[in-house]
């Protein structure tokens, strides 16, 4: 296997940030953060477009191969840095590129690399795969809103929420134990998007007979986007009101708060001095 190159553009309190250069010249990125885990890109742009994300700024050129995503394991591996866990939470979407990922979590697994990845849900048929076959050690769903208007804008090519708590609310409850613990919701707060309380009323609605726990992310502007960050105390209200909401919530860690950390921030700051 030819492994990609690594250029490192950032060495923070938390994280080492790579940006990976495939051979054909295409570029992703690659996070190894706390010490212990790799988030790995699983494309080349992303089709679901998020608004707040670098990643999909300029759609979706390719997926990785298998050998591209276990080269970005292995080219940070060759740096002397040992991660015990892997994340497919990069650039791209992974249900977009299911056969390369299902692959390289089951090479995780034999790896002995406790395997996760980040979905925006769609297409469902998939989500339904990965949630109940795929050999995982966490899927966390990016919801990051309560009503479908807010939905169709921050994730525009995921599926719609009543489609997708639709297929939830008949999956989660025939999952083992396990299984339902290694299932997340996550909700990235923006300013002035999905941030009122009746947005984050409409979402518990929906959440809580799941009994899933949410992740509440507080958002790094990326430079491709006018979108911004809560402040701290929104931030706070929008916790606790979700937890008021019967929701079982956690907050942003510290290393996905660092300067520059927002998905696709690193290919785009390079593109920029490249062009
Ligand atoms: S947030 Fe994820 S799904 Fe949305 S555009 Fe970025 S990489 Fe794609």
């Amino acid at each position: 296997m030819i492994l990609p190159t690594l250029g490192e553009e950032r060495r923070g309190a938390f994280n080492h940030a790579f940006v990976v250069t495939l051979a054909d010249g295409a570029r992703v990125e690659a996070v190894f953060y706390r010490g212990d885990t790799l988030c790995v890109s699983s494309q080349v742009g992303c089709a679901v477009r998020c608004p707040f994300c670098a990643s999909g700024a300029n759609g979706l050129a390719r997926g990785l191969t298998l050998d591209e995503l276990r080269g970005q394991v292995e080219a940070v591996r060759a740096r002397g840095l040992v991660p015990a866990r892997v994340t497919v939470s990069g650039v791209g979407e992974p249900l977009h590129n299911a056969e390369a990922v299902r692959a390289v979590l089951g090479w995780c697994r034999a790896e002995g690399l406790a395997p996760s990845l980040t979905t925006s849900g769609g297409p469902l048929a998939r989500l339904r795969d990965a949630l109940t076959e795929w050999p995982h050690n966490g899927l966390t769903l990016s919801t990051h809103a309560g009503t479908e208007s807010t939905r169709a804008r921050l994730v525009p090519k995921g599926p719609p929420l009543d489609a997708l708590f639709a297929t939830l609310g008949a999956l989660v409850p025939t999952l083992s134990r396990t299984r339902r613990k290694k299932t997340a919701l996550a909700y990235l707060l923006v300013e002035g998007e999905n941030d009122a309380p009746d947005e984050l009323d409409a979402f518990a609605r929906r959440a809580a007979p799941l009994g899933l726990t949410v992740h509440l992310y507080a958002l790094n502007p990326v430079p491709t986007s006018e979108a911004r960050a809560a402040s701290r105390e929104a931030y706070e209200a929008a916790f606790a009101r979700l937890h008021d909401g019967g929701l079982t919530v956690r907050m942003s860690s510290k290393a996905r708060v660092e300067a520059q950390g927002g998905c696709g921030t690193l290919v785009a700051l390079r593109a920029a001095r490249d062009a």
